[in-house]
């Protein structure tokens, strides 16, 4: 199995070495890893409150050492990935900055939706002061933009607004069926991210119904543990892989390169 979404300390809330990561994945048995941290916000020009990103001048150092760690002969291979926010505005800066990398494949997430960043534990408060319809529908907007702008190959946790368990009292199934037909259009594969069950909302990201409407999109998955720490990597897989199959996936999206190959699951 492979795990595509392990970040690294550079993002200074991530613990454990790149070869710890690996040693982990080699324990599980993982055919192969792919290193995605987070991308430097810096270089699209945007300052968060809490830093959670790499700076700008460790991402070459980065790249070289995921690189690195790819071309050494083991049992489990290394993907260079990265995960990069979706923040409206900065597309240019950030296909230009994307570019000089030779990335095997670059996750799509957003994490801040008009400067907040709802998935931190620091802003969670205010979940409180906002109407939660509203949240949910900027939210799903920005996850439809992030797609249109074609610089992603898979978006990850594609429903992480419900990490801290603020759910709106709404049908939320036709913004589901809107973001399945907005990825297949696209050709953008979804992130099946086994991190969500660890958290409030204690579910995978996306949840079955979602997975469901996803599935029957004919959209790709790809698998993700999100580890912070090497003793994530891989966390939930028997579970995820399961589910998987029982909602009627029959293959796993991985990539080399940026081109998509399949798994079969
Ligand atoms: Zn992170
Ligand atoms: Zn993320």
């Amino acid at each position: 199995m492979v795990d595509y979404h392990l970040h690294t300390p550079l993002c200074r809330h991530a613990l454990g070495s790149l070869e710890e990561y690996l040693a982990a994945a080699e324990q599980k048995g993982l055919k192969e890893i792919g290193i995605a941290d987070h991308f430097p916000l810096e270089l699209l020009g945007f300052a968060p409150e809490a830093q959670v990103t790499m700076e700008a001048e460790e991402l070459p150092g980065y790249v070289e050492s995921v690189l690195r760690l790819s071309s050494r002969s083991g049992p489990t291979g290394v993907k260079l990935g990265i995960e990069a926010d979706y923040i409206p505005g900065t597309e240019e800066r950030l296909e230009r900055e994307l570019s000089r990398y030779p990335w095997d494949y670059v996750i799509g997430s957003v994490h801040f939706m008009d400067g907040w960043d709802f998935s931190h534990p620091f802003f969670v408060q205010e979940y409180e002061k906002r109407d939660l319809v509203a949240v949910y529908d900027r939210y799903f907007q920005l996850v439809r933009e992030a797609c249109r702008t074609g610089l992603f190959d898979t978006i990850g946790h594609p429903d992480v607004i419900k990490k801290f368990g603020y759910r709106p009292e709404v049908d939320l199934e036709p913004y589901w069926v809107e973001i399945a037909s907005v990825l297949k259009e696209t050709g953008t594969c979804f992130e099946l991210n086994t991190s969500g069950l660890d958290t409030p909302a204690e579910e995978f990201y996306p949840g079955r119904p979602f997975l469901e409407i996803l599935c029957r999109a004919g959209v790709g998955v790809t698998l993700g543990s999100d580890a912070h720490e090497p003793e994530s990597v891989g966390r939930h897989f028997d579970r995820a892989l399961a589910l998987l199959r029982q909602v009627g996936f029959k293959e796993l999206a991985v990539f080399s390169r940026r081109q998509r190959l399949s798994l079969p699951l």
